[in-house]
């Protein structure tokens, strides 16, 4: 876990407590882009509860283990779709990462949905 004080590895400048930090304790997202990044920061700190959590039901995996092998260093936000009247939206990213000793981007674009009130992640394609 990460102190509250902690910058935010999403990269949103503020301190974890007040960003992902307590989309990870329950609090839902209000929009698809607060709840990527959030994701983005559970993979950061290895929070599998939260991935899974967010995850929606039909295309969850029944299991989820995060590689102790990748580092993730940066998330950039490129294009980010759907608000507080939406129920469905898009969020285009950019996850730079370190795996194995090689510098690599995830470039992906996730389509989330919202289910009973709070917004979820249903897929992924490659950006
Ligand atoms: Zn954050």
């Amino acid at each position: 876990m990460l102190p509250d004080d902690a910058r935010c590895p999403c990269g949103s400048g503020d301190p974890y407590g007040g960003c992902c930090g307590r989309f990870h304790r329950g609090e839902p997202a209000p929009t698809p882009e607060a709840l990527m990044r959030s994701r983005y920061t559970a993979f950061v700190v290895g929070d599998v509860a939260h991935l899974l959590a967010t995850w929606d039901p039909a295309h969850r995996p029944a299991e989820l283990v995060l590689d102790p092998g990748t580092q993730w260093l940066r998330l950039v936000v490129v294009r980010a779709e759907g608000g507080p009247f939406d129920d469905r939206g898009t969020v285009e990213f950019e996850a730079h990462h370190r795996t194995g000793g090689r510098r690599g981007v995830q470039h992906e674009v996730s389509g989330f949905a919202r289910r009973d009130g709070a917004w979820v992640y249903v897929t992924g394609a490659p950006g």
